[in-house]
C-alpha cells in the first residue's frame, strides 16, 4: 500500500531495464513505444530546465510516506485491509475543489467520487460512474452521510447553463451537464432578468438541489434515508471568500 515506488515506478523502470519487455511492447504496440520515448526526451528536457512535474510528484510521495504514512502505521496497516468510511462524497473534478483538502478528510473517512459539476443523474438514466459509486457506497461500506459539495465558478454549470434548448449536443461534456437541466428549467425561470454569470450562479445551488432530490430517486437510498440509517447534506464552496 502507498508504494509509489514499488508500483508506478517498478513498472516504468522494469520497462526501461527490460529488453524482452521492451521487445514485446515494441512488437504489440509500437505507437506506444515511439510515444515513451517522446516522453523520455520531454521529460529529461523539462529536468534540465528544472520542472519535472512528475519528478516533485515521487518527492512529495515521499514526504508523505515519512511524514504521514510512518508517522501512523497503525492506521495505514488497518486501512491496508479493509476501509469503512462515514462519508460519501459527491464533488466537482475541478481541480480549486478538493473534498480532502477544504473539509480535512484523512485517508479512510471519505468515499469521494468527483465529476464534471457534482452531478447525481437520477435512477431512470441507467449506470454511470457517479451511481456505480454510490451504490457501492452505500450498499456495500454502508456509509452513514452523503455530502454534495457544489461551488462557485463551476465550468460545468456554465456549460449547462450556455446550452441552446432545441439543439442535440454532440459534445460529451453537454451530454453528461443535461443530467442537471431541471435546475437550468428552474433557473431559467427564476432568472430571468439577471445576466449570465448571476444565472450561473443561481444554477449552481440549483444543481445540488437536483442532485440531493435525484439521490432520492435511487430506491435503496430512499429506504435507508427513510429508516435513518443514512443522511444527506449539501455545502457551496464560494472560491474567491473561501466560504462554505
Ligand atoms: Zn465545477
Amino acid at each position: 500500500m502507498f508504494s509509489y515506488s514499488t508500483t508506478t515506478l517498478a513498472f516504468f523502470n522494469a520497462f526501461r531495464t527490460n529488453s524482452d519487455l521492451r521487445l514485446q511492447a515494441s512488437r504489440e504496440l509500437p505507437g506506444l513505444t515511439k510515444e515513451l520515448k517522446s516522453d523520455k526526451s520531454e521529460r529529461m528536457e523539462r529536468v534540465e530546465h528544472g520542472t519535472d512535474l512528475f519528478g516533485e510528484m515521487k518527492q512529495r510521495f515521499l514526504s508523505f510516506k515519512k511524514h504521514k504514512y510512518m508517522q501512523n502505521l497503525e492506521l495505514y496497516e488497518k486501512l491496508a485491509k479493509d476501509q469503512a468510511p462515514k462519508f460519501m462524497v459527491i464533488a466537482c473534478a475541478d481541480s480549486r475543489v478538493c473534498p480532502s483538502s477544504i473539509l480535512g478528510f484523512q485517508p479512510g473517512e471519505a468515499f469521494v467520487v468527483r465529476n464534471v459539476a457534482n452531478m447525481v443523474p437520477p435512477y431512470e438514466n441507467g449506470p454511470s460512474e457517479t451511481n456505480a459509486g454510490l451504490e457501492f457506497a452505500v450498499n456495500s461500506l454502508k456509509v452513514e452521510n452523503i455530502l454534495v459539495i457544489g461551488h462557485s465558478r463551476c465550468g460545468g454549470i456554465r456549460a449547462l447553463m450556455s446550452m441552446h434548448d432545441d439543439v442535440e449536443t454532440s459534445s460529451l461534456i453537454g451530454s453528461w451537464v443535461s443530467v442537471g437541466m431541471n435546475a437550468r428549467v428552474r433557473t431559467k425561470a427564476a432568472t430571468k432578468l439577471l445576466n449570465f454569470d448571476q444565472q450561473c450562479k443561481h444554477c449552481e445551488k440549483e444543481s445540488v438541489n437536483c442532485s440531493l432530490v435525484n439521490l432520492l430517486t435511487y430506491p435503496w437510498v430512499e429506504e435507508k434515508v427513510r429508516n435513518g440509517e443514512l443522511r444527506y447534506s449539501r455545502r457551496l464552496l464560494r472560491l474567491r471568500r473561501l466560504c462554505i
